[in-house]
This record gives structure tokens, sequence and C-alpha cells, in this order.
């Protein structure tokens, strides 16, 4: 027998940007049933993504420390070569993705939203039928928050399966692959890449542009470009993957030549794409853009009262995006004016050394004479040489207007700078000016010192250089 409900608010997918946007429907006081049938609350980000990738790198850096140690020694410490049982690596990764499931679970509790496990097939654009365990639920809602988010595009000559993986399956191997080809040399790749290098894999990285992390500009690139041939890892760029069987992936170089490498696993990251397929989308009268779900400054689709965040709605898939879009929905349902006008949503790659990015770029102001670009690098920071985080070209960067020293844009590039993106969205979105940062007394010894020196010497006056 199938069941039906009724709610004010009906949201599908509990990914960063749906369970957030329950949380906060359910602080309003909004009626809200959400939606998810996948393995655990917290979507892509929460299970197979932003915390079980970073939660690998870590225990791939602290492999590498001891495997440093064990391999002549350093800081006057020596240690025995580390082994690795990467089952209890997973288990352990596993045990933080449960502990936070548990944490989104009892927060959706807290804030009184009803969870409902299944996949959502929607008949119209406020119905929608969930395929439970207990059978049918037939749900129609005043609002619809859609939130499927996205899922790893798949190659069609290089079909997921047996020893060709997503990042999926990456985070949870059971053993470190002697020979790792990455295809894609984009953030997660390289992510994963750089910590099975770590974990002692032979790694190579297939790109079809001509440098990795094509998105960002070279010179924000070029320490993690240095640290992949300092590894050892193999970089085709300009090239092309092409099928794999018998051990050896198929590559056609930059000159056009055939290559095969030799591979236990080829990990396959070329992007990836919304989830707008299987649950009756088409159902719904809702106006696409391009491969996403079209939304305007409000997260409004076409369709009245069908809101859409996240991955689903565009650039930049990040998870901070999505759950500031599913805050504000919840807000906008509940009767707030706001508009999602960020002026930046800072990026972050977990390379090694780790690259931020905030706000526009030299690409973006190039050829511009109205704004300064000033650089000040880690090597002139006492924290960063006491940390060891100096010595790879790494370096922080201001861009801001001639005229009335606003800054426009943020960068930096070196070990740990993930923990700048805050302060550099902050000063972004507050419209700092140069002054405010130089007038800033930064604690010492930190690597945000870097930022500090770095608006000093954009205002001609750096003290450290
Ligand atoms: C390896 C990796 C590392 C990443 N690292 C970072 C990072 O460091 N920082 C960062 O900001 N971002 C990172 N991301 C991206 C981040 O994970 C996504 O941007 C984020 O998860 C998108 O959130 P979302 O809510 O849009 O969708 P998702 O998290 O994809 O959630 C969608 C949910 O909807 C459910 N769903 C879909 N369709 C239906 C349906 N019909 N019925 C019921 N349920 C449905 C799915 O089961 C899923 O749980 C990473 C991604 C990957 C793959």
């Amino acid at each position: 027998m199938t069941q039906t409900l009724k709610t004010k608010v009906l949201i599908i997918g509990a990914g960063t940007g749906g369970y957030v946007a329950g949380i906060r429907c359910g602080q309003l006081g909004l009626d809200t049933v959400l939606v998810d049938g996948g393995d655990g609350l917290g979507g892509t980000c929460l299970n197979v993504g932003c915390i079980p990738s970073k939660a690998i790198i870590h225990a791939a850096g602290k492999f590498e420390t001891v495997a440093r140690a064990a391999g002549g020694g350093t800081l006057g410490i020596t240690a025995a070569a580390p082994a690795i049982d990467l089952k209890q690596t997973v288990e352990w990764k596993d045990g933080i993705v449960r502990k936070l499931n548990g944490g989104v679970a009892a927060l959706l509790k807290k804030a009184r939203v009803k969870v409902i496990k299944g996949w959502a097939n929607f008949e119209d654009a406020k119905t929608c039928v969930v395929k439970t365990d207990d059978g049918e639920v037939r749900i129609t809602a005043e609002h619809v928050i859609l939130a499927t988010g996205s899922e790893p595009v798949e190659l069609p000559f290089l079909p997921f399966g047996g020893d060709v993986i997503s990042s999926t399956e990456a985070l949870s191997l059971s053993e470190v692959p002697k020979k790792l080809v990455v295809v894609g040399g984009g953030y997660i790749g390289l992510e994963l890449g750089i910590a099975y290098r770590k974990l002692g894999a032979e790694v190579a990285i297939v790109e079809m542009a001509e440098r990795i992390l094509p998105l960002y500009d070279k010179a924000l690139t070029d320490p993690v470009a240095k640290w992949l041939e300092k590894h050892g890892v193999e970089l085709h760029l300009g090239a092309r993957a092409g099928g794999f069987g018998g051990g050896r992936l198929n590559v056609t170089t930059m000159d056009g030549e055939p290559l095969q490498l030799e591979a236990d696993k080829v990990l396959v990251t070329v992007g990836r794409r919304p989830r707008t397929q299987g649950w009756g989308l088409e159902n719904m009268g809702v106006a696409m853009a391009g491969p996403f779900v079209k939304i305007d400054q409000r997260c409004a689709t076409s369709m009245k009262n069908v809101w859409a965040v996240g991955d689903l709605t565009g650039e930049p898939m990040l998870a901070h995006k999505g759950s500031a879009q599913g805050e504000m929905v919840a807000e906008i349902i509940a009767g707030h004016d706001r508009v999602f006008d960020p002026v930046t949503i800072a990026a972050v790659c977990f390379t090694e050394p780790e690259i931020v990015s905030a706000g526009l770029g030299p690409n973006d102001v190039e050829g511009r004479d109205d704004v300064i670009q000033s650089v000040f690098p880690f090597a002139a920071i006492g924290r960063a040489l006491a940390i060891e985080a100096g010595e790879d070209g790494g370096f922080v960067r201001v861009i801001a207007s001639k005229a009335d020293h606003r800054i426009l844009g943020l960068q930096a590039v070196g070990q740990h700078v993930s923990e700048l993106s805050n302060s550099f969205a902050q000063m972004l979105e507050m419209g700092a000016v140069l002054e405010d940062v130089a007038g800033t007394i930064h604690v010492h010894p930190t690597l945000g010192e870097a930022f500090h020196e770095a608006s000093l010497r954009a205002l001609g006056h750096a003290i450290h250089i």
C-alpha cells in the first residue's frame, strides 16, 4: 500500500546542499521532509568526496613522513621503514564517515526534519513517489528543493568496472596499487594521485591540457608540478587516454605517438556531471542551462516554488557553495529577503602543496594596468621554515585596485594554505582594502603573516623582504 504525505518543504538529496537546507528549514519552523537514496546522510562530500579524501590524504602524509625519516632521517629523527595495511586505513576513514553520518542524522532530528531513505521519482513538479524498504511513499509539497548532486563522468572507452575506477573506489581500495595511472589532472585526480604516490604507488598522470590544474594560473600550479617531478610522478600532458586491457592503458601523446602505460588501477577523474537523470526531472517542467538545472539568483527554477541547489545547478561544484545556497533557499521559503550573490566562493586544492584561490586571478586581470599584484614567498616566513613549509616555492598573492586599493583577488600556494582560505574570503566579502590587511596585527609566527606582508608589499613597504 502506498503511504501519502503532505509537507511544506520536500528536499531531494541529503548532500551538503540538501541537508543544510533541511536543518535551516527545521530551525525556521517549516514542516520538512528530506529524501535520500544514498548509503549515508551527507551525500558525496561526506561519504565519497571531501571528507574521506582528506582522511586518506592525511594518512598518506603520515606515511610519507615516516618513510622520509626511514630514508636517511630528517630533523634528527630516524625511523624504521613504515608499512601500511590499507584495509585498516580505510576502516579508520569509514569510521570518520559513520560518525559524521550520525552527526547529520542527529542534527536533522533536532531540527524535526523527517528523513525518508529511498529513491525519489517525480510525477509532476510537486509530487514524488519514494521507494523505501517498507513500500512506496507518495509525497506532495508546497515547495520542492532539488539537491541531487553530481556523479563522476565515465569515458565511453574506459567504462568504470574492474581495474578502471572512479574517485569513489579509489577511496576504498584494499591495497596500494603498485602502478596507478590517473586520467585527468584536475584537483580530484591530483589529490588522490599524490596521496597514492606518498603511499608508495608508482603514479602516472594523463592530462589532455598542456598543464595540470588548467583552471588555475601557472604560477600557482608550478609548485605542485615541481613536487610531482621531484617525487617521480610521470606526467603526460597534452595526451589522450584510450582503452585499457591486459594491464596496459593506451595513450596518444602530445605528438600523436602511441604509448602504453602499465597500470594495476586506472583512476578516471575527468570531471563530474549533474545528476539529472533517472528521477523524473523531465516531468517537472523545469528549464535547463546546458546540463544543469537553470536557477536565478534566489536558486529558483523556472517552475514556481521549485528550487535547486548544489552541484545540480552548475559550477563551482563545491560543497560550501551548495550549503550556502541550501541555507538561503530555506530562508527565502520562510519569507526572508535573500539573494545568492557572494563576492567569492574560494576554492582549495588539497594537493602537495595546497592551492587556494579567491576572487580575481592574474588571468582575469591580464592586460589591465589599473591593478596592483603583489607576491610574498613563504621562504621568507619564519613559521613556514619552522614547519618545513618554506621550500616548495609557495607564496601568497594579492591583487588589488590601484585607484582605491580594494582587494580584488587572493591566491596562495604552499603547505597548509587551505587554512588561509576563509580569511581570504572574509576580506573579499567585507570589501577590504590593502590598508585593512596591512593595519591588522597578524599573529607571529604564523603562515598568515605572508598575507600581511603581501599586502604591505603591494603598498610598497614589506618588512621582511
Ligand atoms: C573525491 C572528491 C573530493 C571532493 N573534495 C571536495 C573538497 O575538498 N571541497 C569541496 O568543497 N568539494 C569537494 N568535492 C565536491 C563536493 O563533494 C560536492 O560539491 C558536494 O558534495 C555537492 O553537494 P550536493 O548537495 O550538491 O550533492 P551531493 O553531495 O552529490 O548529494 C546528492 C545526494 O542526493 C541523493 N540523491 C540523488 N538523486 C536522488 C533521488 N532521486 N532520490 C533520493 N536521493 C537522491 C544522493 O544519494 C546524494 O546523497 C569533492 C568531490 C569528490 C568526488
